[in-house]
């Protein structure tokens, strides 16, 4: 295991968060990179620890100041990754992690080609509707647009380094380890 920057994406829903979490519990060594975000906390999170909470005004102004790894758009809301935060960890010797969508994942490919890409895939489109709803987090135009947002995924995701099909979580885990470790 010699590489330093992994990138998971999967389609909202689709219990990426999970998966990830398990993989962090087992595997205390690697760290999740905080992104930042113009959308409103939901319940319970907290800035600093699940995201950086932007306005749109200092957004734009990392933006222009090329301030981004990466950043993408997402159901109407901006995400980005701080250039400085990945290389303070990486220059730190920790193995990162980042939880990002599949255009931010292919920007990062781009700057970082050594960074491993790895997409967890739902069972089924309908399977991902089910859990989607079953999260009561959104309202249904915000679903709706997440849920056209999953096809442009699907068809991104083609291009990563490895996918992963969520249909059991201890699987899931234990094929994540099993990537990271082969990588
Ligand atoms: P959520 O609003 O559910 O927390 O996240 C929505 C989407 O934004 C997810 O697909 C998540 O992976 C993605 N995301 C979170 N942080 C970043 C980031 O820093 N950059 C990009 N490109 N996507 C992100």
């Amino acid at each position: 295991m010699n590489k330093k920057l992994y990138v998971i994406s999967g389609s909202s829903g689709v219990g990426k968060g999970t998966v990830l979490k398990g993989f962090l519990d087992r595997n205390p060594n690697f760290m999740l990179s905080i992104s930042c975000t113009t959308r409103a906390p939901r319940q319970g999170e907290i800035d600093g620890v699940n995201y950086f909470f932007l306005s749109k005004e200092e957004f734009q102004n990392c933006i222009d100041n090329d301030k981004f790894l990466e950043w993408a758009e997402f159901a109407g809301n901006r995400y980005g990754t701080k250039k400085k935060y990945i290389n303070q960890c990486l220059a730190d010797g920790k193995d990162i992690i980042l939880e990002i969508d599949t255009k931010g994942a292919l920007q990062v490919k781009k700057q970082m080609p050594e960074a491993v890409l790895i997409f967890i895939a739902p069972p089924s489109f309908e399977a991902l509707e089910t859990r989607l709803r079953g999260r009561h987090t959104e309202d249904e135009a915000t679903i709706q647009k997440r849920l056209n947002e999953v096809k442009v995924e699907l068809e991104r995701a083609k291009s990563f380094d490895k996918t992963i099909i969520n249909d059991d979580l201890e699987s899931a885990i234990s094929q994540l380890e099993a990537e990271i470790k082969n990588a």
